[in-house]
């Protein structure tokens, strides 16, 4: 065909920029698991020079010529290389459209970010970090011009990280999800089941890992492409053929370390589902953050937090810690599985409250880009928010605004994922019960490798293909809508706790 050439070239000039990718991550990685103390300055060396690199690559105008003249003729590329074209084009344009000193003032700020918020944060001292905030709205704003979306900056920073997605379709989800969820917590929180989470004492570090390991490995993880280890926030990086994940350990909370365990082994088992002959291009990379989210939360929730699952896993639990469980009932065990209790902090909110936290977060940034909201005044609509919300006020900027890293960095628009990807995991459960009802019975016997295969055959192995709100509407036939995640919660929880 007249464009194998060059649509091969075009191959060899993203698996460059891909293999160029994998070698950061893995330096990321590396970082934040291994690294020595006083070690890091070659490593931000290191990571310069790769930047550069990789970025050089990015920009390379050959590939821009390789574009061009793939683009000419699309018609004449079959719907899997016009999607491949398509993507290397938007990549192309954010790494070629951005002035270099635009991108220097956004590397500088993004370092000057951090260091700011984590001092505003442990001071709880937020009026340092208003320079901070608006400089990072400024070039959100600028960033969305240079690419053209004009005054639509706040769809572009959604775009990036869920293409496809928009503040308009959000704003309709998250306002109907609302609606129902914040009467359920009310109920939730006024019933008098409160589950003890203090029974779970002393569980010794190794065999919670022991523990783990097993738990990942049943649930399809292939250790033989990818590790876990041990590192201050758990996260999942690398791709399909070397999965980095990591968790933490805390001898009183075996729960958190085993549920991030899972939640970071979704995200893992997507990409090992990738197709691997494409990982360098569109058809072999994630769908977006929602997308990955639903996988992580498919597994963590849906799975994890079942009765069946339980049921075949509590035994082994159970033998692991004789000692620390043998005083918990099983219902005491699941209940602390199943805790609902509405905290001011995101990242240790349970499944039902997190996606309130979510809420607010882009109410926030909503009105920020439009203006209605100057960032100086940020404090005061957050407390109004969570008082509404979560029926709580913060006492302090630092359990309140200030609690989350995203914006220091400038990443706005990357929180609505969070919450995308819980609507999408329930919307793909009950899709996969209604083809297979006995699904949950056979968790119970410790398989399950139906859901996994039905995974990797109707989402992973699309890659970047369809958008999320494709996506879903291919897999589930239905659009993607609060009705499910809304009915799971009520399956889970108005049970344990409502009845
Ligand atoms: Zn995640």
């Amino acid at each position: 065909m007249k464009f194998d050439a060059t649509y091969a070239e075009l191959n060899e000039h993203l698996n460059r920029i891909h293999q160029l990718g994998t070698i950061g991550k893995l330096l990321s990685w590396d970082e934040q698991v291994n690294l020595p103390e006083d070690s890091a300055d070659q490593r931000a060396a290191q990571h310069s020079v790769l930047a550069e690199t990789a970025h050089t690559a990015e920009m390379d105008p050959r590939l821009g010529e390789i574009l061009t003249g793939l683009e000419a003729d699309l018609a004449l590329l079959t719907d899997e290389q016009q999607v491949v074209v398509k993507e290397a084009r938007r990549d192309y344009d954010i790494a070629t459209k951005l002035p270099a000193e635009f991108v220097r003032e956004k590397a500088k700020q993004s370092s000057v970010g951090y260091h700011a918020w984590a001092k505003a944060r442990a001071e709880s001292d937020f009026a340092s970090y208003v320079p901070v905030l608006e400089k990072n709205l400024e070039l959100a704003q600028r960033e969305a011009a240079y690419l053209g979306w004009g005054d639509r900056a706040y769809d572009y920073m959604i775009d990036l990280h869920d293409p496809g997605m928009s503040a308009a379709v959000i704003s309709e989800l998250f306002g109907e999800l609302k609606k129902e969820l914040v009467p359920l917590v009310k109920q939730i929180t006024a019933s008098s089941v409160k589950p003890r989470t203090d029974i779970l004492r002393g569980f010794p570090c190794e065999a919670q890992s022991s523990f783990l390991h097993e738990v990942t490995e049943k649930l399809g993880f292939n250790y033989r492409r990818g590790r876990i280890d041990v590192s201050l926030h758990p996260f999942c990086s690398g791709t399909g053929s070397d999965i980095r994940m990591t968790t933490r350990f805390h001898e009183d909370e075996p729960l958190d370390s085993l549920f991030s365990s899972i939640h970071e082994t979704g995200h893992g088992l997507y990409e090992q589902g990738l197709p691997a002959e494409h990982h360098a291009n569109a058809l072999g990379r994630a769908a977006g953050m929602g997308v990955h989210e639903s996988q992580s939360r498919l597994w963590e929730n849906q799975v994890a937090r079942s009765r069946e699952f339980w049921r075949y896993f509590e035994p082994r639990f159970r033998q692991t810690f004789p000692e620390q469980t043998k005083s918990v009932s099983s219902d005491e065990l699941y209940l602390a599985i199943n805790t609902v209790a509405p905290t001011l902090i995101r990242v240790d909110a349970d499944e039902v409250t997190y996606n309130l936290h979510i809420i607010l977060r882009f109410e926030i940034e909503q009105r920020l880009f439009a203006g209605t909201l100057a960032v100086k005044d940020l404090p005061e609509a957050w407390n109004a928010l969570a008082g509404e919300l979560l029926g709580l006020t913060p006492s302090n900027d630092s359990e309140g605004v200030l609690q989350d890293v995203h914006w220091s960095d400038g990443a706005f628009g990357y929180f609505p994922s969070y919450c995308l990807g819980n609507m999408m995991a329930a919307q793909l459960w009950y899709s996969v019960l209604d083809q297979h009802p006995k699904l949950p019975n056979e968790f119970a016997t410790g398989d399950f490798t139906w859901l996994l295969s039905w995974l990797q055959k109707n989402v992973h192995v699309e890659g970047k293909r369809y958008d999320a709100l494709a996506l879903t509407e291919k897999v589930t036939g239905e659009k993607l809508s609060p009705v499910a995640l809304m009915r799971y919660l009520r399956e889970r929880y108005v049970p344990l706790y409502c009845s």
